[in-house]
């Protein structure tokens, strides 16, 4: 791990044994301790949260099994790796172990080596498993989030607005005559529009929840939670006037001088059960009726 320490949540109900990992630990990670199940549970939840768990099996009151169980439960804590630490050394318990989710499972008494070396060796995997996530998560062309990026997001947030009945608007944007753009300037150039016009969208998203994406080609989308059709009209006009700011030249265009945008913009309410392909269906119509009624414009649902 190039940045930060690692942080490491060990739990143990004997202070020997939370001192002996700790000591083998604490140069290179920062290390987290626990005496029981409960206040593991309440470390792991609180930011800064461990990047991975060492847990003991046999503690009084709440044992590991138990523990793992909850964790593996909550949404907030499910995606960290658990590595048991125990006395329990059949093959019984370690297949439990497993079973329950472990990643890993070591027989005390430790060797401290071992030991070490299994951390670092997991911890490294991990490292090169979040990289990859977020190298799936991005276009390769304008490094902001892909499709795949924004499907993930929509479907979260649609869950979220069902609970609680709340709102969300989907801007789907489309560069105007962009093929003209290309076949004038050239497929390099394009792709130097491209990214420009992505960097412009995100920096005119101002709520921290505001997802830009780029769907594909010349197509961008907006996902927009906790926003209501007027609101979301305002947002993409004000990436419609950015773009256009830009005043990117683009000679072969039939509406400006300059690269412009048509955006199509619909609103889901948390009770409507909208599917994601009849959400951009809609917002895909609106841009349709966009580029129809003369490009460079915002349209919404009528
Ligand atoms: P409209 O105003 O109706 O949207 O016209 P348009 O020419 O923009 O639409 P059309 O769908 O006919 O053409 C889209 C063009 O976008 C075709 C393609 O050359 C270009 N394009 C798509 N992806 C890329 C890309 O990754 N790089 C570059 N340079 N061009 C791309
Ligand atoms: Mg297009
Ligand atoms: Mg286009």
């Amino acid at each position: 791990m190039t940045q930060n320490k690692a942080r490491i949540l060990i739990v143990d109900d004997e202070k020997m044994n939370l001192k002996a990992l700790a000591d083998l630990l604490k140069d290179t990670y920062t290390v987290m301790l626990a005496k029981s199940g409960e206040q593991a549970l309440n470390l792991a939840i609180d930011p800064p949260q461990p990047d991975l768990i060492l847990l003991d099996v046999v503690m009084p009151e709440m044992d590991g099994y138990e523990v793992i169980k909850q964790l593996k439960q909550d949404e907030r804590t499910n995606q960290i790796p658990v590595i048991f630490v125990t006395t329990l050394g059949s093959s019984e318990d370690e297949e439990l172990g497993l079973k329950l989710g472990a990643v890993d499972y070591i027989t005390k008494p430790v060797s401290p080596p071992i030991v070490r070396m299994r951390i670092h060796n997991y911890l490294n995997l991990m490292h090169k498993h979040k990289l990859l996530d977020q190298l799936a998560h991005l276009d390769g062309l304008t490094e902001i989030p892909n499709r795949r990026c924004f499907e993930e997001h929509f479907h979260k947030e649609c869950s979220r607005i069902a609970r609680n009945e709340g709102v969300l608007s989907i801007a789907m944007l489309d560069i105007d005559f962009f093929k003209q753009y290309n076949d004038y300037y050239g497929h390099q150039m394009g792709d130097r529009a491209l990214e420009t016009v992505a960097k412009t969208m995100i920096q005119s998203l101002k709520r921290p929840a505001d997802l830009g994406a780029r769907y594909g080609g010349e197509e961008f989308v907006m996902l927009l939670p906790e926003t209501n059709a007027e609101g979301a009209l305002d947002v993409a006009e004000r990436v419609r006037a950015a773009i256009a700011a830009l005043k990117i030249p683009h000679v072969t265009s039939q509406v400006a001088d300059n690269i412009t945008v048509s955006i199509g913009v619909t609103s889901v309410q948390g009770n409507c059960g909208c599917s994601l392909e009849k959400v951009l269906e809609i917002a895909d119509h609106n841009l349709y009726r966009a580029k129809h009624s003369g490009r460079n414009r915002v349209v919404g649902d009528s």
